[in-house]
Order: structure tokens, then C-alpha cells, then sequence
């Protein structure tokens, strides 16, 4: 079968597009015919680096992905050859403590898709059936593919970590990226309003088009200034944050008293300074977050079926084009996720 995989690590020269064998499906698993999927950070980072990240090559890279069943289990139910599907990445072992508590994100031993094993940039993957779940009915292939990364780590920050409410307001930075889009989207659907940031002032006007309901243009505007002087001075009620060191402090700054930080990424560094005093006298909460549980991502389903809510897609590229792809994750500009298509 045809894939983009890792040769190496450094680079666009280390990412192939070729044949590979084709997986083998084990008892309980399912044999998905992807048709669609995404590109994000973790590739890059897979791409350039993965240390930390036990991993062999080569390795097909990708971890969201939209397809159709292509074979499974006589006795597996809920699913059926030929149905469209999108796929969780995260594969667990079901027995751990946390696993067994229904936090299988947290799960010992987890295995993620083209970070741990092969992933979805390739025209078969092979998954344990709980990770394979109907897509909402209306929706193509590309759209079903960015659920399964970034709209999952966005609704568990909001809804699960941060647990926001309607009548509250989140500040959401870096607008243009996955998760900030799927936190945007994800809050505005839960009534909550939002209050967007970026340095560039084109995807402000585009997020406000979209629902935001303030900006704040960080290249000119000191952040959390604008965000006093746009919650009549009281700060806001979550902050969704992935960009780390260089907006840490303002971050924190914008927070109403006993307000939540919610923090899955640090883009441009991990050491920022704490700032204690606040985050005792003030009595804020900071959570940490990455992707979601199996259940989360059933609820998110749910809530897809029947909102007329879709992910942004910046652009579309053929697998053979992925390094085109990666370039345009990479260069930051984009407004929203970055997809390939599986023929
Ligand atoms: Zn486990």
C-alpha cells in the first residue's frame, strides 16, 4: 500500500512516499480504508526529532484519519464493512488503573498513531475496534479526519479540565492553529463567549467572522490589557492556551480571580516563569491537557451530528504532496487544519 513515512528523523528529506506492506488485522481490531487526513504539530515534532518518543523506523506517520471499514471481526457489532469512519489515535491497554477508571488517555502504556506505531497517512491502518467510531452522516472524509486530534484535545480542555459553563468567557490564543480553532468553535456552541488572539491581524477578522467575540492583536495591543479593558476589568473565566513561554505571564494576568488555565501545548518554550504570588493570592488553577478519552471522543461525535459546526480546513493536498503539506504546518500561516487526501 502507498504511505508517507519516516526514514529518519531531520527534515523533509526523511519523510518517503512509497509502498508499504500492508497491515495485518489481529483479532478485535479493524481494517480501515482511509480516505483523509490531517496534519499536526506532533508530525513535525515525529518529523524533526521524536525523542522521548519510543518509536521504530521506519514508521508511517499521521495520527487522525477518515475512512471506510474494510474488514473486521464476523462477530464485531456496530460497525460494518464498508461503513464511513473516523478514527481515535490513541490506542490504551485497557487494564491499567487509569484505563480502568474510563481515563484511558492517561493509560500507562498508550500508544498513539504515527507517534508509537503506524499511523494514517497511508491508504490502511489497522486499530482495535473501540478506536473506530461512525462519522456524522453529513460530513466528508477531511472534515471527519481533524475531529479525531484537534477537536478531541479542545472539548476535553473546555468541557472536561476547565469545565466551562455558558455564561463564562474564555480567551483562546493563537487563532489560526487546530486546537485554538476547535476551542473557539467548540465554545461558542456551548454558549460561552470568547475572546481570540493572534499576531496576525487578518485570522482576527477572520475568527470574529466566525463568531469571536473580541480580539486582541498581539504583535500591537499589550494582552492582557486589552482583555481587562474587554471584560470590563474583571479578566476572564478560562484561558485555552498551547503557545507557552512568551504568553505564559499574560495568561495568567487575564484571569478573573480563581479562574482556570488550561495549557496542551508550549510551541515557544516550557520553562516560563510560575509566578506563584498570583497563582495563590488570586487562587487560579492551572490544568495540563493532551488529546482526549474514547469517551470524550463519543461525545464529541454526538454533539458533530447534529451541529451545523464544521472544522476549518486551510488547504488540501494529495498524499504525495505531504511535504508540501508539512511545509504550510510548519510556516504557521495557515487558518485552520491542513489535509490530505487518500486515493
Ligand atoms: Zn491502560
Amino acid at each position: 500500500m502507498r504511505a508517507a513515512y519516516l526514514t529518519g528523523h531531520g527534515g523533509n528529506e526523511v519523510v518517503a512516499v512509497g509502498e508499504r506492506p500492508l497491515p495485518v488485522r489481529r483479532a478485535g481490531e479493524v481494517l480501515v480504508r482511509l480516505r483523509a487526513a490531517t496534519a499536526n504539530r506532533v508530525d513535525l515534532y515525529m518529523r524533526d526529532s521524536g525523542a522521548g518518543i519510543t518509536h521504530a523506523l521506519p514508521m508511517i506517520m499521521g495520527l487522525d484519519g477518515a475512512g471506510v471499514v474494510e474488514e473486521l471481526d464476523s462477530d464485531e457489532r456496530g460497525l460494518h464493512i464498508g461503513q464511513r469512519v473516523v478514527v481515535h489515535p490513541g490506542i490504551a491497554c485497557g487494564r491499567c488503573e487509569f484505563c480502568l477508571r474510563g481515563d484511558d488517555v492517561l493509560c500507562t502504556s498508550l500508544k498513539l498513531l504515527g507517534e508509537h506505531r503506524d499511523g494514517t497517512f497511508a491508504e490502511f491502518v489497522s486499530l482495535p475496534a473501540r478506536n473506530v467510531f461512525p462519522l456524522p452522516e453529513a460530513w466528508d472524509d477531511v472534515q471527519a479526519a481533524a475531529l479525531g486530534v484537534n477537536h478531541l484535545t479542545a472539548w476535553r480542555m473546555l468541557f472536561t479540565q476547565a469545565r466551562l459553563r455558558s455564561h463564562e468567557t474564555v480567551l483562546v490564543f493563537g487563532i489560526g492553529g487546530g486546537v485554538s480553532l476547535a476551542a473557539l468553535q467548540l465554545a461558542k456552541v456551548a454558549g460561552a463567549k470568547v475572546i481570540v488572539t493572534s499576531r496576525d491581524a487578518g485570522k482576527l477578522e477572520r475568527a470574529v467572522q466566525m463568531g469571536a467575540d473580541g480580539s486582541v492583536h498581539s504583535a500591537s495591543q499589550d494582552i492582557a490589557r486589552t482583555v481587562l479593558e474587554l471584560t470590563g476589568g474583571r479578566g476572564v473565566d478560562v484561558v485555552i492556551e498551547n503557545v507557552g513561554a512568551t504568553v505564559w505571564s499574560a495568561a495568567l494576568k487575564s484571569l478573573v480571580r480563581g479562574g482556570r488555565l488550561v495549557t496542551c501545548g508550549a510551541t515557544t518554550g516550557d520553562q516560563p516563569g510560575a509566578d506563584l504570588r498570583r497563582l495563590f493570592i488570586r487562587q487560579l488553577k492551572v490544568f495540563g491537557s493532551t488529546l482526549g478519552t474514547l469517551a470524550e471522543f463519543r461525545d464529541l461525535l454526538a454533539l458533530c451530528e447534529r451541529s451545523p459546526m464544521r472544522p476549518v480546513i486551510d488547504s488540501r493536498y494529495p498524499l504525495g504532496a505531504v511535504a508540501q503539506a508539512l511545509d504550510r504546518l510548519e510556516s504557521g500561516g495557515q487558518f485552520g487544519k491542513i489535509a490530505l487526501s487518500i486515493e
